[in-house]
């Protein structure tokens, strides 16, 4: 993706407040302030290489609202990560937390580097030196990392390894989406995906489309796209394409999501294995026809270039900000049913906030504990969404912004201004 595309990120995301506060009548000085992040935190650090050279990274940690709680949200290594898009995603999180009613707030962080071209050992030296550089931000009461685009559940491991050096105490809860055997949560790992395909039921039926035999294709195929496809397919819907950063696979009878995914993990590339399946771009899956189309990779991928293009009849966002404003004009034109991002993706931070309770109290939930809390917040999440949308006959997209950014101005006024 292109420099240039990528600092629309943050003004896409300004634009949206823009949008909503008009719809909620907010006075240009609240709209001005949930325009601007709270704070930002740039940083350049060396990390010593594999082959003894020092080399120096830059990373960003920003706090974008905290008014209904502790900042919240993850950290992405990926090269074009910069200032504007990690402002973008961390005004996404405060929104998305408010659309579900969670009580955080939104933050987001990244480091510019390209984790596939590193070693293991290169990638721990790294979170750990981030990690010591933006820990005066981090805590259970202040700020929560959690994984993105790829970080995992290892990555999280060393973040509470170091900040707990740093404290000279085990501080479980600084972070989320954290190995199990270090106080993660059950169901933490599959939560995104789990919540996209929960928003995507919803949507079918009120569609009254069945689930059962229900074409889907996935952009993407990482924590978000992987977890979707499997749940997709246990749930009786066909996938047909997935892909990953290089290209992806179709098949029109549905592919064996298991084994499709296996081959991946196994040779680190899509396989076709039958004659059914075929060879397709990214490009071409995202206008492939389908009932639902799940984009869940990165930003920016659905645009005014390829929106007349989409004929996906749902699209559900797993991914932050993958349809331009001007894209999402021509899919509402189109009548194509959009599950807004805020909305669709926010099964990662339902769960982090239920593995952060469990840290704070020292609890364990039972997998089927955490998922049925999952399930009813996401369904209430939509539910409140689609009324407000069918009944003020806005998208829901504009629902959904109105319904999370409302909450946090509400907040904002109750706190007031300090001093
Ligand atoms: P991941 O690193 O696990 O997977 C990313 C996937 O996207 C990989 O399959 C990768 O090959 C693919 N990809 C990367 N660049 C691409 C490109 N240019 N074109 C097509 N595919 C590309 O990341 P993830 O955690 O699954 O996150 C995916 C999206 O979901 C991101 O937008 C992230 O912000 C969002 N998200 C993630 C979570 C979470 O809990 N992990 C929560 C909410 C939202």
């Amino acid at each position: 993706m292109a420099k240039n595309e990528k600092a629309n990120s943050f003004e896409m995301a300004k634009k949206q407040v823009d949008i909503a506060g008009k719809y909620l009548g907010l006075d240009s000085g609240t709209i001005e302030k949930l325009k601007n992040t709270k704070r930002e935190l740039i940083v350049h650090f060396p990390v010593q290489m594999d082959d003894g050279n020092i080399k120096i990274f830059t990373g960003y940690r920003v706090q974008h609202n905290v008014a209904r709680g502790p900042a919240k949200g993850g950290i992405r290594y990926h090269p074009n990560v910069d200032l504007d898009e990690v402002r973008a995603l961390s005004m996404w999180m405060t929104w998305k937390s408010a659309v579900v009613n969670i009580p955080f707030g939104g933050a987001k962080g990244g480091v510019q580097c390209n984790p596939k071209e590193m070693s293991l050992h290169e990638i721990e030296h790294l979170t750990r030196r981030f990690t010591w550089e933006i820990s005066l931000m981090l805590g259970p009461e202040q700020d929560i990392p959690a994984p993105d685009v790829y970080t995992n559940p290892q990555v999280m491991a060393w973040i509470m390894d170091t900040f707990s050096i740093l404290k000279g105490y085990s501080v479980p809860g600084v972070v989320t989406g954290k190995p199990i055997e270090l106080g993660g949560s059950l169901g933490r790992f599959e939560a995104t995906g789990r919540g996209v395909v929960i928003t995507s039921v919803e949507a079918l039926k009120h569609l009254k489309m069945p689930v059962e035999g229900a074409r889907v294709a996935i952009q993407g195929c990482g924590n978000v796209g992987g977890v979707a496809a499997t749940h997709f397919d246990r749930m009786g819907a066909k996938v047909i394409a997935i892909s990953d950063s290089q290209k992806g696979i179709l098949c029109e009878k549905g592919l064996d999501v298991k084994k499709a995914l296996e081959y991946k993990a196994k040779y680190k590339c899509f396989v076709c294995e039958t004659k059914d399946e075929t060879e397709i771009t990214n490009q071409e899956l995202l206008e492939l026809k389908c009932d639902v189309l799940v984009p869940a990779a990165i930003e920016n991928q659905i645009t005014e270039k390829n929106a007349p293009r989409i004929s996906a009849k749902i699209v559900a966002e797993g991914a932050n900000g993958p349809t331009t404003p001007e894209a999402d004009e021509i899919l509402n034109d189109q009548g194509i049913f959009v599950v807004p991002d805020i909305l669709a993706n926010a099964g990662g931070v339902t769960v982090s906030y239920f593995e952060w309770v469990q840290n704070l109290q020292e609890l364990i939930w039972s997998e089927e504990e955490v998922l049925d809390r999952l399930t009813r917040i996401m369904q209430k999440g939509f539910k409140e969404v689609l009324e407000l949308s069918l009944s003020k006959k806005i998208p829901m997209r504009t629902a959904a912004l109105a319904l999370g950014i409302g909450r946090v101005a509400e907040a904002s006024r109750l706190r007031g201004i300090y001093p």
